[in-house]
């Protein structure tokens, strides 16, 4: 029959008015939520993620301060930008944009943000939050794979509470950006949690895993790991990956780049088309699945809305609301 396709891009079009009605209350109150990008050197990623942010705050009506600052801006410097964010009553987030260069330690920038502006929850206060099971800011792709879960199983009918409780979900990846984060988000929420990553695929356990779980979240950034064979019949499969790949155009392998003959057929590629993928094999889990988020238009577009609820909460919290 095929797996029903949860499609992130609508769900976050409803969280999108969901929190519009809030911002406007909170406007309403005197309250303007903003965020802050801090980047330092000219990483293109980092770049590239800072114009993103930019335009979600113009498109979400918050405030915006960018902090951009040359290669060679010392770790004293930064953390002292850092402090000045943190005394910002216009700043409710603020969102440090890595990689910095070698001689400024993420630990001591994300050490020394203040802890009820740290929206994406990178400070090991926030995280230990989570663990505990009492988050402030559940970081945004991890709450997005969960947001994601939740609304898919309203749509079937099934309360989010028993929904989770006592369920087999499988998470592919430890980083702790995302698996570590997911895993403990739905650990909360009283499912049976198994985390997977690459030392499980190196002694041949992965398939082990992911086919015993109803519910399968891949955050791996390796494309077409997931293949049918990896998934339980009937599983929901959450695929985070974000991979840029480029599909060789006589047998469809996916390659990392132009520059070598297709890995597969040894075919040219300097011509080959260039497209976003997950982890998982969509077309072929697809069939084996009961749902699928695609990529992109899956956990990608929720993420930014998750971002946007922690903003408004740190705006709240700066206001004592
Ligand atoms: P990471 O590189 O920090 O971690 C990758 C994880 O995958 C590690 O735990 C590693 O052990 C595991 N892994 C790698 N190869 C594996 C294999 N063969 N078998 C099993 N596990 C394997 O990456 P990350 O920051 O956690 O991101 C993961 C993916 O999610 C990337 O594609 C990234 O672009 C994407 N991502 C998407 C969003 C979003 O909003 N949709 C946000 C963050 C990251």
């Amino acid at each position: 029959m095929g797996a029903k396709i949860i499609d992130g891009k609508a769900i976050a079009d409803k969280i999108r008015i969901e929190l519009q009605e809030e911002l406007k209350n909170l406007k309403a109150d005197g309250v303007e939520p903003g965020i802050a990008t801090l980047l330092v050197g000219d990483d293109f990623g980092a770049k590239m993620y800072r114009k993103a942010v930019e335009r979600f705050c113009g498109e979400m009506g918050f405030a915006y301060r960018e902090e951009t600052h040359p290669a060679d801006t010392s770790e004293e410097e930064v953390i002292k930008i850092v402090g000045s964010l943190n005394d910002d009553r216009k700043v409710s987030g603020i969102l440090p944009l890595r990689p910095f260069p070698a001689h400024v330690a993420d630990s001591a920038v994300i050490n020394s943000i203040n802890v009820n502006k740290d929206v994406d929850c990178f400070h090991p206060f926030n995280m230990g939050k989570v663990a505990l099971g009492e988050p402030s800011f559940p970081p945004a792709t991890p709450a997005a794979c969960v947001e994601l879960m939740e609304r898919y199983m309203l749509g079937e009918g099934i309360d989010p509470k028993d929904g989770f409780e006592g369920a087999e979900i499988c998470v592919v990846g430890h980083s702790n950006i995302v698996g570590k984060p997911v895993s403990f988000l739905v650990l909360n929420r009283n499912a049976t949690i198994t985390t997977s990553h690459v030392f499980t695929s190196m002694k041949g356990n992965l398939e082990k895993h992911t086919t015993a779980a109803d519910y399968l979240i891949v955050a791996a950034g390796v494309p077409n790991l997931i293949n049918s064979d990896q998934v339980k019949e009937g599983a929901v499969v959450i695929d985070v990956g974000i991979n840029r790949v480029v599909v060789c155009p006589e047998c469809g392998t996916l390659n990392r780049g132009k520059k070598e003959p297709c890995r597969e057929c040894s075919a040219d590629l300097s011509d080959a088309e260039n497209k976003t993928v997950g982890d998982v094999n969509f077309d072929d889990v697809k069939e084996k699945a009961a749902a699928i988020t695609p990529v992109p238009g899956g956990v990608g577009s929720v993420t930014n809305m998750m971002l946007a609820k922690n903003t408004l909460r740190a705006a709240r919290l700066m206001a004592d609301m």
